[in-house]
């Protein structure tokens, strides 16, 4: 950048015969040209300051509107970028010092100001002060990098655990029913003939059953990456959903041999037929969320399902008697594969909670939970409602 051919100063400064001295130095400038522009108070200057550019200030510190460092304190904050050099007295040196500890590029005593003494502080200051706002500036551009480049080094070292972990769980999760087949294939291959109809039968039905569970444990993890790529869109569909929900509990009440009561329950208008919702991902919610509250329920212990339909949102809320969930563990939650480490001998991969919120994200929807340590469980879910569709359905 550089000095310009003219250079623009502000003088603040109440005593006239001290401004028009100084004007009158710098008139002798030869080198330089000098454009000076006066103000003899502080309010008045700090005006000048919004409407024109200066490339340096002269401050007298005694003002009559302002004294001392006060003056100083307003100008810097406002115009950090313009260059100040202070006008002293003789015996005010110690508050010029301040000053220059403040931020101001040089202090001048006023007696001792020649031509020569006031050209080369002026483009002093200025040059200073630009490689200040340079330096300033490079080091700010470095912070911001490296602050980005650590962002982007967690983040790809999260990747990579959460990467790994997920394949070695996964792998893991797979290898059970892949076994399951092995040993039932083996033992039929080998032993067809010796085995009773109801064994070869019950052998036939795990390796069903196997298949099943690994074909479903596919669909949850592709359906969790989809999520994660931002493909995961909701596809509205007209759904009658109070029939959806009694479809839902009863498959799930048929295939757990517990005898677990639900109580379920519907409050507020529901349109039949007429509402539009996304059938799998509500499917994906409602089936975790209640296959958990069975799932973590004892024996005998009741669970009830409050599906609450207001004008804008409808409200989903599994409340169960269970074993509850640490509040630590209410924190990782939603992580996959995550499990409580108060699970025992429950089965389960971890991913039905992180399918949910999945589910409810891209619903754009809420989940909430509440939960004690061998008390029980709720979970809520809120989730926006489409506007009905008008008119009956043929
Ligand atoms: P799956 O993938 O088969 O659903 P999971 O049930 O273990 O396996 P999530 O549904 O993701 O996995 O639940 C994660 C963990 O949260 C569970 O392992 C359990 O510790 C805890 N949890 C979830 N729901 C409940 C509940 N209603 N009561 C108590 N603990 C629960
Ligand atoms: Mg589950």
């Amino acid at each position: 950048m550089g000095i310009t051919s003219v250079i623009k100063v502000l003088l603040i400064e109440d005593n006239l015969a001290e401004a028009r001295l100084l004007h009158e130095v710098l008139k002798g400038a030869t080198r330089q040209e000098f454009r000076l522009c006066h103000e003899k108070r502080l309010g008045d200057a700090l005006n000048q300051l919004q409407t024109q550019t200066f490339d340096i200030i002269l401050l007298d510190l005694t003002l009559p509107d302002s004294q001392g460092l006060d003056s100083f304190v307003p100008i810097i904050s406002q115009n950090s970028h313009i260059p100040i050099v202070v006008l002293t007295n003789m015996n005010d040196e110690e508050l010029a010092l301040e000053a220059v500890r403040k931020g101001a590029q040089d202090y001048l005593v006023k007696r001792h100001i020649t031509l020569d003494i006031l050209v080369r502080s002026i483009c002093y200051a200025i040059e200073r002060k630009q490689m200040e706002e340079q330096l300033r500036e490079a080091n700010q551009a470095l912070e911001k990098r490296v602050e980005e480049r650590t962002i982007q080094l967690l983040k790809a070292q999260e990747l990579n655990q959460l990467k790994s972990e997920f394949v070695s769980m996964l792998s893991h999760d797979f290898r059970n029913p892949l076994n399951t087949i092995l040993l039932s294939a083996g033992l039929l291959e080998e032993s067809y003939e010796q085995l009773t109809r109801e064994q070869q039968l019950s052998y036939f039905q795990m390796i069903r059953q196997a298949v099943q569970d690994m074909n479903e444990l596919l669909s949850e993890v592709l359906l969790l990456g989809k999520a994660d790529s931002g493909k995961l869109k909701p596809n509205f569909n007209q759904l009658d959903l109070k029939d959806f929900c009694q479809q839902i509990i009863h498959s799930l009440h048929l295939s757990f041999e517990k005898n677990n009561q639900i109580i379920l329950n519907f409050n507020g208008n529901f349109q039949e037929q007429l509402e539009l919702w996304d059938e799998k991902l509500l499917w994906h919610i409602l089936h975790n969320l209640l296959n958990n509250a069975l799932k973590y329920s004892p024996q005998g212990g009741q669970i009830f399902v409050d599906i609450i339909a207001e004008e804008k949102i409808v409200t989903f809320r599994i409340q169960d008697q269970g074993i509850g969930i640490s509040q630590e563990s209410q924190k990782h939650l939603f992580e996959p594969f995550y499990r409580a480490d108060n699970v025992d001998n429950i089965s389960g991969t971890g991913l039905g909670l992180s399918i949910v919120s999945k589910c409810v994200e891209a619903y754009e929807g809420e989940i909430l939970i509440e939960s004690e340590l061998n008390h029980g469980t709720t979970f809520t879910v809120i989730l926006p409602r489409q506007q009905p569709v008008l008119g009956k359905i043929e």
